[in-house]
């Protein structure tokens, strides 16, 4: 009571006043901000990449490297001053996340550069870093080279004898915690596995090698992400810390009581649908070889192969191919039910394997989470948005648009919710606040 008392009574006139103003602003909206040094991308139909729903007519303001605001035009209006783009008609995206790439030792700029060209501006490297590759990595965070921001596993874990070829391939528990002991001395991201026989070739990593793995990781406070295969093996690896995976399981359809596991762990899984459909893709869909984008990303000896019809005939005919198919509509079938019963998937395309062209793979990826998976584009957009972006770091300040985050953005001239393939359709990129000048580069030439 005596608090209570002890305020001075408000005299009617200024609670008037302050009513009346009270009403000003929402009749006008909030007030401008002072726009001195933004760029406000004002008019597009704004995809967050959180999958909430589009925001037509949105205004997204940049200052510096960060969003400074996000929303409708009555929530955000248009700053006087600045820069301010007429984006009617266009839809507004978040850089594209992109966890599964691998880049080759000599080859890092050129990839860098045709995923830049794509709009996709954070990518995590699973496990091939070998030659200078580190040192480019360091060089991309110093500023010193143009690149997408990077996290990596560093080289990665197999079988001695399993593939790919020239991992680390530990013989003990012992040596294998000794391995993840520098792997965290050299501050990687995360450890990658891969547990595989690859269509019965090859030796899968032991179970116990796997196990000292993941508690070793764990005492440095390091997340392991698995490529796998086999239901058994996913159930191994959830057991011994695992939470996170790329590709699914290939070998059969998974029970609901596998579903409910996944659920209650919180597995994610990233699964590569266009990489596994590489071995056929392109032999029954010649005309991409007259897409440039899908030229430009790939390596000129591959591009020969594919280039040759007789070729492309016998990766229809093989018996392999045959059983990638299989293994691929159980992959398919099991990243549907993941999907529909909550579990969070993401965008890795497994870029830099194969057939996949860096850039052009991640918008394929998009494109085959939609068509062989069952996802909305708005979730596809979230699978190489927010949900990318969550496994990457703790908090992170990209994979969507929103105030605080870095201003990585991607302007596309068609809707994407219409149909996913217009991610492809980019009129400009934009990377922490500056735009990108986009184009295909160049194979580098060997050096002398
Ligand atoms: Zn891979």
């Amino acid at each position: 009571m005596k608090s209570l008392l002890s305020v001075p009574p408000v005299p009617f006139p200024l609670l008037t006043m302050v009513f009346v103003a009270a009403l000003a602003a929402c009749a006008q909206g909030p007030p401008a901000i002072d726009g001195a040094g933004t760029i406000t991308i004002a008019g597009a139909t704004l995809i967050d990449g959180t999958g909430a729903p589009p925001v037509e007519d949105a205004v997204v303001i940049v200052r510096g490297d960060r969003i400074e605001r996000a929303g409708s035009r009555q929530d955000v209006p248009v700053p006087e001053g600045g820069e301010v783009i007429d984006a009617t008609g266009k839809f507004l995206i978040p850089g594209l996340v992109d966890l599964h790439n691998h880049y080759r030792d000599g080859l890092e700029q050129w990839s860098w550069a045709l995923q830049l060209h794509a709009g996709v501006l954070t990518v995590r490297s699973l496990g091939s870093d070998h030659g200078q590759t580190p040192a480019m990595i360091a060089e991309a965070w110093a500023g010193n080279v143009a690149a997408p921001r990077i996290f990596t596993a560093g080289v990665g874990f197999s079988h001695p004898e399993g593939f790919p070829p020239g991992k680390l391939g530990p013989a003990t528990e012992e040596e294998a915690r000794e391995m993840v002991r520098d792997l965290a001395a050299q501050k990687v991201d995360l450890i990658k596995m891969w547990v595989d026989t690859f269509l019965d070739t090859r030796p899968k990593i032991e179970p116990g090698i796997r196990a000292a793995i993941v508690d070793e990781a764990a005492q440095h406070g390091i997340p392991v992400s698995a490529h796998v295969f086999f239901e058994d093996d996913v159930w191994q690896l959830v057991d011994a810390g695992v939470r996170s995976f790329v590709h699914g399981v290939r070998d059969g359809e998974v029970d609901d009581e596998f579903v409910a596991m996944a659920q209650e762990n919180g597995l994610t899984f990233a699964p590569a649908l266009g990489q596994a459909k590489t071995f056929w893709w392109v032999a029954e869909n010649p005309e991409l070889l007259d897409d440039e984008e899908f030229r430009a990303g790939i390596q000129p000896p591959l591009l020969e192969r594919l280039l040759d019809a007789e070729n492309r005939a016998a990766m229809l005919a093989s018996e392999t191919t045959a059983k990638r198919r299989v293994a691929f509509d159980y992959m398919a079938k099991f990243i549907r039910r993941m999907n529909e019963a909550g579990v969070v998937i993401t965008l890795g395309s497994d870029s830099g394997a194969g057939n996949i062209a860096y850039g052009w793979g991640t918008h394929h990826e998009l494109e085959a989470l939609v068509e062989d998976a069952g996802l909305t584009p708005l979730k596809a957009l979230a699978a190489a948005g927010a949900a990318a972006a969550a496994e990457l770091t703790d908090d992170p300040d990209f994979g969507s648009v929103a105030e605080g985050m870095a201003a990585d953005l991607v302007l596309l001239t068609a809707d994407p919710l219409a149909d996913i393939r217009n991610t492809r359709r980019i009129d400009r990129v934009m990377q922490a606040g500056l735009w990108l000048e986009r184009g295909l580069p160049e194979f580098p030439q060997p050096a002398e």
